[in-house]
């Protein structure tokens, strides 16, 4: 099992309706060691990979692109939800489906901040149907950049997602995939995924 797995299993809550409750590290309060350790596995994970962007959409994908934007030493992109009063810049707009709030969101960023010369690895804490990505994707088109993968913190590997954005071809990586899960009984399962000697890790993070 993985740092992450072993987190969720210690922390996390599950909420009938197929949610998983991370509040007290990743969607509320913020274990800055764990997403370090997170943005330390996608770097291993996307190697080799050219990347001079990371992108991500508010709020809670914030703190792990922070971190994973730091390694790469690249400018870090939210795509904000609402509009604030005061940008006068003419924007990428997209919409997705809120998977938790059960709605249509408006997704922008401001034009100067993604660009056709991008080369955009995009994170978010979770995918689930894959709307929060489709929007990302769609705005990173918009302005000509290409998308060379997209990591998450959780996939619920029961919803499409993830299977829908590998068919299609894009570089998908999650560091902890939720096969299943029961709210009666608070279980999971997670998918098997490769694992990696920690010395081994260490060695690729360059
Ligand atoms: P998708 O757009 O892939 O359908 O859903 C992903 C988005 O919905 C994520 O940005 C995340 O904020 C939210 N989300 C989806 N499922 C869950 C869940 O089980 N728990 C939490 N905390 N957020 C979720």
């Amino acid at each position: 099992m993985n740092f992450l797995e072993e987190k969720i299993l210690q922390d996390g809550v599950i909420k009938e309706g197929n949610i998983l409750k991370v509040d007290s590290f990743l969607n509320h309060q913020i274990d800055v060691d764990t997403i370090r350790q997170m943005a330390y596995e996608f770097k291993r994970r996307f190697r080799g990979k050219k990347v001079n962007k990371v992108l991500t959409i508010e709020a809670s994908g914030i703190s792990i692109a922070t971190l994973l934007g730091n390694l790469y030493d690249v400018p870090v992109v939210f795509a904000k939800k609402s509009e604030t009063a005061n940008s006068t810049d003419d924007k990428y707009i997209s919409q997705a489906f809120s998977f938790t709030h059960k709605k249509h969101n408006n997704v922008f960023i401001s034009k100067p901040y993604l660009s056709a010369t991008d080369c955009v690895l995009i994170v978010d804490d979770f995918l689930a149907d894959g709307q929060a990505a489709r929007a990302l994707i769609d705005l990173v088109k918009q302005a000509g950049g290409q998308v060379v993968g997209l990591g998450f913190a959780i996939e619920k590997g029961q919803q499409k997602g993830g299977s829908e954005l590998r068919a299609e071809g894009y570089h998908v990586e999650s560091i902890a995939i939720v096969e299943e899960m029961d709210w009666r009984t608070q279980t999971i399962r997670f998918r098997q995924q490769l694992p990696l000697p920690l010395s081994k890790a260490k060695l690729s993070l360059g």
